[in-house]
């Protein structure tokens, strides 16, 4: 039996467990996956290896860790410096990023997309804009203060904070930051949200698990939307495809695992 494991601190509310066990059982894979809450991220691959897996997924706080931990990197995992799928192959660690590449998945669903405006300016942000921008996605972003935008404008991203901006028409809008997350927030003045929606196609939560404030605004403008929870599935479909060794279809993984999400 192949061993597998989710790291964090937190990680006991983690849903990884029952996504990939119930994938593991539909599609007949000898796997089982656990949960580990690791404290010191520097303890990641030692910890890896005591436990005999074979793959792991790693969230928060210990995803820069994770990315030194593995022996070999995808580009684009190194390009942010943050991995969060591990697996071992010829006492090897190979380092993957499935958020993006998951989140990319799940936006292509609702349409074609050529443009969007990303509120919020943390990791998350930063990985769904060199991703999206590598699908020759138009990026504009916003956020509530400065300090983060550096890194935006260094990279070559529009980006302003909320006083200064003025919103344009975009394919979609997406939601990074954790307002709404715990409080019933909007992630940016209600007035220039609503012109954003207004303009969008679509729009995107990454939050899961919560019908945010901001999802609330885009349900009432009927806009067709996915929440964090879409993202957490497709992520795991990838991440799923390299701890399987490219045995499946994605199709195949995504049946065989989208049930987790009504249980
Ligand atoms: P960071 O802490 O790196 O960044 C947070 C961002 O949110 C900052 O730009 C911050 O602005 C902004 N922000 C925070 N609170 C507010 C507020 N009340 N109003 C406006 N802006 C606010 O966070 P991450 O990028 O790591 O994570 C962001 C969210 O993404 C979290 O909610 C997390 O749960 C979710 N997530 C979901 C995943 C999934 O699979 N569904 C995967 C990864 C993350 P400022 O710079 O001004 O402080």
């Amino acid at each position: 039996m192949k061993l597998f494991a989710i790291f964090g601190d937190p990680v006991s509310h983690s849903k990884s467990p029952l996504m990939h066990n119930l994938a593991f059982k539909t599609l007949g894979f000898n796997g089982c996956y656990g949960r580990w809450q690791l404290i010191d991220g520097t303890k990641l691959r030692d910890t890896f290896i005591h436990l005999g897996l074979n793959g792991c997924n790693i969230t928060v706080p210990h995803k820069e860790e994770a990315f030194k931990a593995a022996d070999i990197v995808e580009p684009f995992a190194a390009e942010v410096q943050a991995v969060n799928t591990l697996v071992l192959k010829n006492n090897k660690l190979y380092g993957y990023n499935t958020d993006a590449p998951g989140f990319y998945r799940a936006l292509q669903k609702l349409g074609t997309t050529k443009s969007a405006l990303i509120i919020g300016a943390g990791g998350t942000a930063r990985a769904l804009a060199l991703f999206l921008r590598s699908k020759d996605i138009n990026i504009e972003v916003v956020n509530r203060s400065e300090r983060r935008l550096k890194w935006f404008k260094d990279e070559g991203f529009v980006c302003h904070t909320w006083d200064s901006f003025n919103p344009s028409s975009k394919d979609v809008v997406i939601n990074t930051t954790s307002a709404g997350l715990s409080d019933e927030s909007l992630p940016m003045p209600k007035e220039l949200l609503d012109q954003s929606l207004k303009k969008a196609k679509y729009a995107v939560d990454v939050i899961y698990g919560k019908d945010t404030p901001f999802l609330k605004e885009a349900k009432k403008l009927t806009l067709p939307f996915f929440d964090g929870s879409e993202m957490l599935l497709q992520q795991g479909i990838i991440a799923f495809d390299y701890f399987t060794d490219h045995q499946y279809t994605l199709d195949e993984i995504e049946t065989a695992m989208r049930p987790f999400l009504s249980l």
